[in-house]
């Protein structure tokens, strides 16, 4: 059987060599994982780099896709969604947090490296193509920020990553239909059971008569617990989603 990790690398690899191409008559390039001057295997990543990616494969928590050690046969729910209420269909990542993946993440979000959109965007296409085969979607949101925090940063990157993934999906996205309604402190060294309480009913919906009855996928950077996807989900829920899916770049 051929691995979804194949299926995954080499979707990425087909999606690079397009962009590439249009790339290379732009500007010289170098590896946003490595720094190489010739990140061959595509926009900005290079053939080493990308091998180094650690694609997601099963087994995994069926709802969050949180990877699990082993073999398991049967449908798992880990124990962060056995204790908690999921409002979320499922949620899937392409790869791992660490690595180039993680380079490419923090230079993007934290020092402003847009043009590292398109290569993210590969991953989340790959994953959305592996995971979510035969889910049909009305249209694509990203994980909205708090206006403050948006001022701060200068731009969305979930919103960004949405917007690149919809225009290669062609699918519609959807903005401003879910807001961020509270300014959170950031939630990096929260325990699972914090990053829950301090996301709660940090979203408001607006536009329900659009929302009612459609499918959501929903769109955000790096997931660790799922605490922010999930809240965001509820949100898109109590407006009348019919379903959310939530696809992200990277597992923390
Ligand atoms: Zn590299
Ligand atoms: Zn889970």
């Amino acid at each position: 059987m051929r691995g979804i990790v194949e299926r995954m690398r080499s979707a990425v690899v087909r999606l690079k060599e397009w962009g590439g191409v249009a790339l290379d008559l732009a500007y010289p390039r170098v590896c946003a994982g490595c720094g190489s001057p010739d990140p061959a295997a595509g926009r900005f990543l290079c053939w080493d780099c990308l091998s180094r990616v650690e694609f997601i494969q099963p087994p995994f928590c069926e709802l969050c896709g949180d990877p699990v050690g082993g073999r398991i046969g049967h449908a798992y729910h880990c124990a962060l969604c056995s204790g908690r209420r999921v409002y979320f269909d499922r949620a899937r990542s392409a790869a791992r947090y660490d690595g180039p993946i993680g380079r490419m993440i923090r230079d993007f979000k934290y020092n402003g490296h847009l043009w590292l959109v398109e290569d993210l965007a590969d991953f989340l296409v790959a994953a959305v193509r592996s995971h979510f085969e035969e889910t049909s979607f009305d249209a694509v949101v990203g994980v909205p920020l708090h206006w403050t925090k948006l001022r701060a940063r200068g731009f969305n990157q979930s919103e960004w990553l949405a917007a690149a993934l919809a225009r290669r999906l062609r699918l519609p996205i959807a903005r401003r239909c879910v807001r961020r309604i509270r300014a959170d402190p950031t939630q990096t060294h929260l325990t699972a059971e914090k990053r829950a309480a301090n996301v709660l009913g940090a979203f408001a919906t607006q536009w329900n008569r659009w929302i009612d009855g459609r499918r959501f996928l929903l769109v955000d950077d790096v997931m660790t617990t799922g605490a922010t996807v999930n809240e965001c989900s509820r949100a898109l829920k109590m407006g009348g989603a019919a379903s959310v899916y939530v696809v992200t770049v990277a597992r923390g």
